[in-house]
């Protein structure tokens, strides 16, 4: 029977208690729950809520073969009065169907997803903990679960929401290389979509850096390596004495919520900001002369992570420590509003 009706199982005895919440491995433990809805015969169908359990999926399940599945990520905060945040939750809905059309995937409606999201959260929520470095990581995902190993676009699909509770990860020091032969996006290809083969194509040439001593790439462009564009799952931002550098988004570059965000506050604040290509050639010679101040990516799950060292060819430079330093500041201005500790002048929460 078809039912667009939410039914929940809940779980008969909570695990939470065997979690250490003060040694979290980011994205190892999942909560007692877990959301699913099937996409059958053209209609989303029978979403429901059970206990955090593994699936049974045929081996021939197109996701397996052909890699349509694309994922979210996000996160959700308690304060200090047990209220539950989170953060632009509209961005994400919108940007999973964005990545799903590419794919060739339906669109999750998004009533089903607030749905799900918030009776899931709320379910869940003692696993949520307060304190600035707790936080709950929720990553929706959709994959192709029609059974047939013909090559084209699945009829059938699973939706999913699980969560994972994570301690803010230490990313003090994140060296990376400048991509100059491998690349993660192409022109009209995927690279703004949060597809999972993006993420599999990028392993193998961070294998490599890591080899050299370095921890991420910062991807080129594809066609001459000559533009910074992303890091591994970071967009990336340059201070260039104290002016801050970053790339405009485009069909290679993912639009990160946090990136835009970022944006916003940065021009509140009144810090000079020129969003435009920025070359490789440049950032060495602001490095050479002394004028590269700062480096950091953003994203969901580290919010701002400083960049301590880059290479690209033969050259490598240590970034200097800096005491006024625009990652800092940020951070704390984004993070207070997440974490409902300043006014929220954007008005970019969510009540769960
Ligand atoms: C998720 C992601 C980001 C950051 O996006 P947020 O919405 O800020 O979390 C940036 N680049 C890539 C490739 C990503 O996958």
């Amino acid at each position: 029977m078809i039912t667009t009706e939410l039914k929940v199982e809940k779980i008969a005895q909570s695990k939470i208690g065997d979690v250490d919440f003060d040694n979290l491995t980011f994205g190892s433990i999942f909560t007692d729950h877990m959301f699913e809805c099937d996409y059958i015969d053209g209609v989303w169908q029978n979403p429901k809520i059970s206990p955090y359990q593994p699936l049974t999926i045929d081996p021939s399940a197109k996701v397996f073969h052909y890699g349509q599945a694309v994922f979210e990520g996000m996160k959700a905060y308690r304060d200090d009065n047990d209220d539950i945040w989170m953060f632009r939750p509209d961005q994400n809905q919108k940007r999973i169907n964005i990545s799903a059309e590419r794919l060739d995937m339906p669109a999750f409606p998004k009533d089903l997803f607030f749905e799900g999201l918030t009776a899931l959260l709320k379910l869940d929520k003692e696993w949520i903990k307060k304190g600035d470095d707790s936080a709950l990581y929720i990553r929706p995902f959709s994959m192709a679960t029609e059974t047939c190993v013909s090559a084209s676009a699945a009829n059938q699909y699973k939706f999913m929401i699980i969560c994972s509770p994570v301690q803010s990860y230490y990313t003090g020091d994140v060296r990376v290389v400048f991509a100059d032969k491998y690349s993660r996006s192409a022109n009209g290809g995927v690279g703004y979509a949060k597809a999972a083969g993006n993420y599999a194509a990028s392993f193998y040439p961070a294998k490599l850096a890591k080899e050299q001593g370095y921890d991420q790439v910062v991807w080129t462009d594809a066609d001459k390596h000559e533009f910074l564009e992303e890091a591994g799952t970071m967009n990336v931002f340059f201070r260039v004495n104290d002016t801050l550098l970053t790339a405009p988004t485009s069909d290679r570059i993912l639009d990160g919520i946090t990136r835009k965000s970022l944006l916003e506050i940065i021009k509140a604040d009144n810090i000079d900001l020129e969003v435009r290509k920025v070359s490789v050639t440049e950032i060495v010679e602001a490095a050479k002369k002394g004028e590269l101040k700062e480096m950091f990516g953003s994203g969901t799950a580290a919010v701002i992570s400083p960049i301590s060292a880059f290479s690209h060819g033969d050259y490598s430079y240590e970034m200097p420590t800096m005491e006024d330093s625009f990652a800092k500041h940020l951070k704390k201005r984004l993070t207070d509003i997440q974490r409902n500790k300043s006014e929220d002048q954007f008005g970019w929460r969510y009540k769960v």
